[in-house]
């Protein structure tokens, strides 16, 4: 069995009347890619606002590690190890590849509101980017301008300034919207490569992509978790396909 890297009990988001997550159990494995599947609206990108603290919970637990996170805002569960990419918005246009990558590495640093940093850091700095540019497949685009890279390449330079916080749990949240074919297939593979050294929480329409990269899934609906398990039973289940993934599902079973 490996081990629990986050857990939820009773996870619960009110907003007024609407209950936008209900109750929701979950866990984590360690180096598990753990897709998040529902119609929109199911409460998928709440559930993820509630892990990352962009949102605190109504009722419920977050554990990460044995410790409890609940409600604890975006800026220390950063520092606790969860990354959280928030598309295009967080890149910096004005700058390179590599400099948007920099800025996310020295933004951990402890020293980044000090003027003077000793050399030594600044070369952790750089090291850190430079695996972050690799890691995320663009170290040939370092000095690329991030306006004159694809969609795609900027979804991946997205990814690359997550890693470069230093998480051990990522959660993406329709990393694919928006990408062609080619630039799906190439983020599965990443997201595959990248499941060796991280724990992912994914939530993707791309139901090939899903199953091609997902180790287990969990389904919701209107805010509730219907089903988790393995691609084969989530394939499989008849609840799940006729509450949700419809002929889809069938075709894919
Ligand atoms: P999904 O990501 O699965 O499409 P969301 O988590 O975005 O679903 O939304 C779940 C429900 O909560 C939807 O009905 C949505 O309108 C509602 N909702 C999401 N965020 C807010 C908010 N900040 N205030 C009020 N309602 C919200
Ligand atoms: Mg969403």
């Amino acid at each position: 069995m490996s081990k629990l890297v986050l857990k939820t009990t009773g996870l619960t988001k009110r907003f007024g009347g609407l209950c936008a997550v209900d109750g929701v159990d979950l866990e984590l494995k360690q180096n598990e890619v753990h897709a998040i599947l529902g119609p929109n609206g199911a409460g998928k990108s709440t559930l993820v606002n509630l892990l990352s603290g962009d949102l605190a919970p109504t009722e419920g637990t977050v554990t990460l590690e044995g410790r409890e996170i609940t409600g604890l805002p975006s800026h220390k569960t950063s520092r606790l190890g969860i990354g959280r990419s928030y598309q295009k918005t967080n890149i910096f246009p004005g700058l390179t590849c590599g400099e948007n990558i920099w800025l996310a590495a020295q933004s951990r640093q402890p020293t980044s509101l000090r003027f003077f940093r000793p050399a030594s850091r600044m070369d952790d700095v750089r090291a850190l980017m430079e695996a972050s540019l690799s890691r995320c497949g663009l170290a040939h685009r370092a000095d690329t301008p991030a306006t004159a890279m694809s969609y795609g390449e900027q979804r991946q330079l997205e990814i690359g300034m997550m890693l470069a916080t230093q998480p051990r749990l990522l959660l993406m949240d329709e990393p694919m919207a928006g990408m062609g074919q080619e630039e799906s297939e190439m983020l599965v593979e990443l997201i595959k490569t990248l499941a060796h050294d991280y724990t992912i929480l994914l939530i993707e329409h791309d139901m090939d992509a899903v199953f091609a990269v997902a180790h287990r899934l969990t389904v919701m609906v209107n805010g509730r978790v219907l089903e988790t398990g393995g691609p084969d039973q989530i394939r499989s289940s008849i609840q799940v396909q006729e509450a949700y993934l419809g002929s889809e599902a069938r075709s894919l079973a």
